[in-house]
């Protein structure tokens, strides 16, 4: 009896243990959903008859953490927009590389 007991206890903590790391999951999603639907509010603002310029859109994305903006020195490569759009004189005092965040690019929670 004893030991059905503490199996029971094994299987109640185990599924207390579960229960909690997806309770956790859900609210980094749903923290994650938040920020990403407060960009989508603020992008919809221009909708529908607005504009919105891509230093507009970099600046909303930087407030809702899609971007984050990193000095370098050198561009980070050739791809990169630091390197496409900086001008040439500038790396020596840095230039501002605008990163994509976790929240864009759908790293894993
Ligand atoms: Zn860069």
């Amino acid at each position: 009896m004893a030991n059905k007991t503490e199996k029971l206890q094994k299987q109640v903590a185990s599924n207390y243990k579960d229960a909690m790391e997806a309770a956790t999951v859900a609210a980094a999603y749903a923290e994650e959903n938040a920020k990403l639907r407060a960009f989508a509010q603020e992008i919809m603002e221009a909708w529908p008859a607005g504009r919105l310029y891509g230093c507009e859109i970099q600046d909303i994305a930087l407030k809702h953490s899609l971007l984050i903006p990193e000095a370098r020195y050198a561009p980070c490569a050739e791809s990169c927009n630091c390197a496409k759009y900086a001008n040439p004189n500038d790396w020596g005092d840095g230039v501002v590389c605008y990163r994509e965040t976790a929240l864009l690019l759908g790293a894993k929670l």
